[in-house]
């Protein structure tokens, strides 16, 4: 039986390391099956789903640029892997019945559609999962102000960012016992207190436009069809 929700349109946001599984690098193919089902079972109950998939997994333009690359060209190579990322992504849902487009802020005509904000409203509107490839289209942003940029420009009622652990806490849950979880936060006090949910720039533009941000661990099975459904562990980051 298909759960309720309350959600007709949303983001999914995961990380590129998110696809990678126990590896160090690159991509998991088991993984990226694993979310495609998770995303699928969501659409099961109606859903509208936006996708944003980082690129950390394979290049990041800090990391580049720490080694004496260009800011700007490790930033456009970082911004190429996400669409990798997509593609294996779109691959994965496709192999599961999902239809999907690949929409990309840059132009790359054989790969991916080009970005036009009404075409991607109207793929929603026919239950195509989108997923929106290479970020922002420029460099010093991330995947992060992608996702807010684009859960606005598609008007989905929250951005759902997919991690290992199952909300935020206010230390590292992985290395403090006692680390407590937050129900709710507000977008100013993870600011001030530099809480690692998404970058501040991304922080900012959801609380500008007051885009709920829901934290949730996506290595629970059937985790992000709970949270949907308004069961299982989170965080909201609201206004
Ligand atoms: N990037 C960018 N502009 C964007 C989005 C991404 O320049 O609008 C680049 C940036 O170099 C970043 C890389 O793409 O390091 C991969 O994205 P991100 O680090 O956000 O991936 P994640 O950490 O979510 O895997």
């Amino acid at each position: 039986e298909i759960p309720q929700t309350t959600f007709k349109r949303v983001l999914l946001k995961i990380s590129g390391e998110a696809l990678m599984g126990d590896q160090g690098y690159g991509l998991h193919p088991p993984t990226v099956e694993r979310i495609a089902r998770e995303v699928r079972s969501v659409q099961e109950m109606g859903v509208e789903i936006c996708m944003v998939i980082g690129g950390g997994n394979i290049f990041r333009g800090l990391a580049g640029s720490a080694q004496g690359m260009e800011r700007t060209t490790a930033d456009y190579m970082g911004m190429l892997a996400t669409v990798m990322n997509a593609l294996a992504m779109q691959s994965a849902l496709e192999e599961q019945g999902v239809y999907t487009r690949v929409i990309s802020a840059i132009r790359m005509d054989e790969v991916a559609e080009p970005y036009i904000r009404r075409r991607a409203v109207r793929h929603l509107e026919k239950k195509r999962v989108c997923i929106f490839a290479a970020g922002t289209g420029n460099p010093y942003f991330t995947t992060d102000t992608a996702a807010t940029l684009r859960a606005n420009e598609m008007n989905c009622e929250a951005i759902f960012k997919g991690t290992k652990v199952d909300g935020i806490y206010d230390k590292d849950p992985v290395k403090h016992d006692d680390a407590v979880r937050y129900d709710r936060v507000s977008y100013d006090e993870v600011l001030q207190k530099n809480l690692k949910v998404m970058d501040a720039s991304a922080i900012a533009l959801a609380r500008d436009n007051n885009l709920p941000i829901i934290v949730f661990s996506l290595d629970e099975p059937g985790g992000f069809r709970g949270i949907l459904a308004g069961q299982g562990t989170s965080t909201t980051v609201h206004g």
